[in-house]
């Protein structure tokens, strides 16, 4: 069995790097008032993001391919100047020497699309929505070896260290995983002796017991086959409704059961991307829990930038996941 140590540890810091700059980008945006359709911050933090990351992959495991979200294309237009200008004050906090040039370069060491036997994956923002609204936002990365996501630092950088805890006390977690090896949470602030904590699935087996936990943006999957699904099962609590991948940190910590990605029927088509996934499914199957696409498929992390042969998908608590998959099929009939 290879030893992911170093592999997680660069992940991890990589990932505060990035919360700290997205956190930066937002505490300017705490006193201005957002005019409704700029786009600047959520852009500045999700190019910064991609590049403090890609450019410490980039440093510890150069041969490693990136298959990030962004790439530096749009940043180069005469229209995003401003963009640019902010991106490299954000960036040059952390690196002092940047340039515009170094930094579009980080950014695009994160523009692979082919599989590879060992690759990354990167979600530099996850949730801009909820970014923009000062909710729930996640920056997800996932080591990839053999098709199967092996390291994942998942950082969620408003999220408290238990949902009913009050923030803003322990606000900032990331979740840890290495498959075989269990999934932690630890605070992000870097200046602390906080030890890192285990974190498990809940073990409820009653599936009228259980709690959803599904995206606040209804356009990104079938609110409604959810509740059908849910009538089956008898679950009667309400959903937990939150932005990001910080819902796969809610199901790994035990807070919910089951969460459901399910195509609408408005887009039936669409396909799921892989990092929107990698991070969150082994941060929630090292703690215990199962993930899948809707019909039971094992997720398939071979075909690039999309999950091309699965179609939606369910994270579960482990323990109900036969019974959530048999409700949906029979929700669909
Ligand atoms: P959430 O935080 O659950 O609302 O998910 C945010 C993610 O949804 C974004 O990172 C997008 O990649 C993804 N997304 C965008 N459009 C769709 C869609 N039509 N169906 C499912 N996911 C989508
Ligand atoms: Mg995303």
């Amino acid at each position: 069995m290879p030893d992911y140590d170093r592999e997680r540890t660069v992940a991890f810091h990589a990932v505060q790097a990035a919360a700290d700059l997205c956190q930066s980008v937002r505490n300017d945006l705490e006193g201005d008032v957002l005019e409704k359709d700029d786009r600047t911050p959520v852009t500045v933090a999700d190019f910064g993001s991609q590049a403090v990351i890609c450019q410490a992959l980039q440093t510890a495991f150069p041969d490693d391919p990136v298959i990030g979200e962004e790439d530096s294309s749009a940043l180069r237009t005469d229209a995003n100047a401003d963009v640019r200008g902010r991106l490299l004050d954000e960036v040059r906090a952390h690196h002092p020497g940047a340039t515009p040039e170094t930094v579009f370069d980080w950014i695009d060491h994160g523009t692979a699309d082919e599989y590879s036997d060992r690759f990354w994956t990167l979600d530099p923002i996850d949730g801009t929505k909820g970014f923009v609204r000062g909710d729930q936002y996640a920056i997800a990365l996932a080591l990839i070896v053999d098709g199967q996501p092996q390291v994942a630092a998942l950082c969620c950088p408003h999220l408290p260290h238990a949902l009913d805890a009050e923030p803003p006390e322990s606000r900032g977690q990331a979740l840890l995983a290495v498959r075989g090896e269990g999934t932690v949470q630890t605070l992000l602030t870097p200046d602390t002796d906080a030890v890192p904590t285990p974190i498990h699935t809940s073990d409820t087996t009653e599936p009228s017991e259980s709690r959803f936990c599904e995206s606040f943006v209804s356009s990104h999957s079938s609110h409604s086959l959810a509740a059908k699904a849910g009538e089956r099962l008898g679950i009667t609590a309400d959903s937990i409704r939150i932005d990001s991948q910080a819902k796969y940190a809610v199901v790994a910590r035990g807070e919910a059961e089951i969460y459901l990605r399910l195509p609408r029927p408005d887009s039936p088509d669409y396909t799921e991307r892989i990092w929107d996934h990698a991070a969150g499914m082994l941060a929630v199957e090292a703690a215990g829990g199962t993930v899948t696409d809707m019909h039971g498929r094992p997720l398939d992390f071979t075909h690039g930038r999309l999950l091309a042969a699965n179609t939606g998908v369910v994270a579960t608590n482990g323990p109900l996941h036969d019974e959530v998959i048999a409700a949906l099929d029979a929700a669909q009939a």
